[in-house]
């Protein structure tokens, strides 16, 4: 697979996926992925994308500002 960036090369790496929603931080450690030695461009697979959004849905409930989990499919 090739960076949809600049066509460089990937490799697959576990990175950590941060998101801000209304104020309340999710962090998600360990997310399988794809990352561009060129570029450093990240990108995951549909299926890990739809785990992950899953993942933040079930720490909505928390009450801590920062939610932090690791990724477990
Ligand atoms: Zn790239």
């Amino acid at each position: 697979m090739t960076c949809f960036t600049c066509k460089g090369e990937t490799e697959e790496r576990l990175t950590t996926f941060t998101i801000d929603i209304e104020g309340r931080v999710y962090i998600i450690k360990g997310i399988p992925s794809r990352v561009c030695t060129q570029c450093g461009a990240v990108s995951y697979s549909d299926e890990v994308m739809g785990q992950v959004e899953k993942m933040v849905d079930g720490m909505k409930n928390g009450i801590t500002e920062v939610s932090m989990a690791t990724y477990a499919a």
